[in-house]
């Protein structure tokens, strides 16, 4: 048993110390705000099953001029972010190619197809229950090409994966979301994945467990980070150990320590707009960009990427996924006055960072998990939590890898 800090208290991190802790170690959380209000907050909710590809970047011809217009809503830049991260973006580019994207796939997809075994005993503890729904999500399909497209990733998905799922009809679709209002071709249904109608309240909820347990949560800069002889310190709290899981800020503090993290950070945006009949599933709205998740404060609109260091205060994405919102359904007036925005923490090849930070003894990665970070918390925290009481870790997960270029 071992003393450990866990830097960050997101799903990433604060599924870290839940797994530490049941492995016997000494666990406390630094959070300088409070668990569960930053990214892990202002996701889409789901906890993908189907997602056994990470998230590629297009590079079709058409896709691509499309963006460098700044045509099309799936991923948008402004000079400023693209030249601050242009090596990334370009690693991450090229990992996108195909040989590339099916190694990287054969291991997230690993990693994804464990994502509800390793919620459900937490969301059970932590009695979490009144906020998850287990009837998947819905991706539409709004022309036959589309629809067509869709097959085949059904198909695929389950020869290869095993992944669960139905094409439905336009009109088997109404049947089961009658509030939507325009015809559809046609959708999928992703029947085993799991949605979240409040995923900061998720992630508190973990962390009250984790302090049931007896862990400890500490308000502090995770910034003061040091050594003290042998131990690693936070604001006057040592322990042998410390996990950096602090989701987009952590390049900031490997720096630090000797790693140089080229990190691309894409930004999302989300709103709550009142509703009265809500759709029973999230309906991932791909041909429009966003993701329309039925949530506690009302239907959240998320939207895709955005390459910008500053948030816009009407950022385009956001107002088209309000209008194609519109369309399907009768979506009442927004709840907040502004929008929230956080950025995906994503590693430019696409797998997080789970194990030990090259030549600094005792400090630990946990990081870059991109866009579904809310789903993989718990599974890859088992796989740090493993390898930091002893056990092997997974080479492909490995910081190292980025020394080796
Ligand atoms: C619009 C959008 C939609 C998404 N949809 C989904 C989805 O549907 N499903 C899914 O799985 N994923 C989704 N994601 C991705 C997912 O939200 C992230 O991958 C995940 O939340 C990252 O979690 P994390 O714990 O690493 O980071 P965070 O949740 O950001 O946690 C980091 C924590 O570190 C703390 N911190 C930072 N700096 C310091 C410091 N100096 N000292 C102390 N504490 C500090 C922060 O306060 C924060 O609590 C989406 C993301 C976005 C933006």
């Amino acid at each position: 048993m071992a003393e450990v800090l866990v830097l960050g208290a997101g799903m990433v991190g604060v599924t870290t110390a839940l797994a530490l802790q049941e492995r016997g170690h000494d666990v406390t959380i630094v959070e300088r705000g409070t668990p569960g209000r930053e990214t892990s907050y202002g996701n889409a909710g789901l906890i993908q099953t189907e997602a056994v590809e990470p998230y590629a970047m297009p590079l079709a011809p058409g896709a691509l001029l499309q963006i460098a217009m700044g045509r099309g809503y799936d991923v948008k830049w402004t000079p400023s972010g693209l030249l601050s991260q242009v090596g990334a973006v370009w690693t991450y580019a090229r990992n996108s190619l195909p040989a590339a994207h099916r190694r990287a796939s054969q291991t997230w997809g690993k990693l994804i197809r464990q994502s509800t075994e390793r919620h459900a005993p937490l969301v059970e503890a932590a009695g979490a229950d009144n906020i998850i729904r287990r009837n998947g999500y819905i991706e539409l399909h709004r022309t036959p090409q589309k629809l067509e497209k869709g097959r085949k990733a059904v198909e695929r998905f389950r020869n290869d994966f095993g992944v669960e799922s139905k094409l439905l009809t336009g009109a088997e679709l109404r049947a089961i979301e009658p509030s939507i209002k325009v015809e559809v071709e046609g959708a999928t249904h992703w029947s085993d994945a799991w949605n979240c109608a409040d995923p900061g309240a998720l992630v508190a909820a973990y962390a009250a467990l984790f302090q049931r347990r007896g862990g400890r949560v500490v308000n502090a800069d995770a910034g003061d980070l040091h050594r003290k002889g042998a131990a690693w310190v936070v604001d006057d709290v040592e322990a042998e150990h410390a996990v950096i899981a602090l989701g987009p800020w952590s390049p900031a503090i490997t720096e630090r320590f000797g790693m140089r993290i080229a990190m691309v950070y894409k930004r999302g945006y989300h709103r709550h707009y009142h509703m009265e009949l809500p759709p029973r599933h999230p309906i991932a709205d791909f041909g429009n960009s966003v993701v329309l998740s039925p949530m506690r404060r009302g239907l959240r609109i998320a939207t895709a990427a955005e390459l910008t260091p500053h948030p816009r205060i009407s950022p385009p994405q956001l107002r088209h996924g309000e209008k194609a919102a519109q369309e399907l359904f009768d979506i009442g007036a927004p709840v907040e006055a502004e929008p929230w925005t956080g950025r995906r923490p994503c590693m430019p090849d696409m797998l997080p960072l789970v194990g030990r930070v090259p030549d600094q003894p005792n400090l630990w990665a946990h990081f870059g998990h991109g866009h579904q970070g809310f789903t993989l918390g718990p599974v890859t925290a088992e796989i740090l939590a493993d390898e930091l009481s002893g056990g092997q870790g997974w080479d492909a997960l490995q910081p190292s890898r980025l020394k080796r270029g």
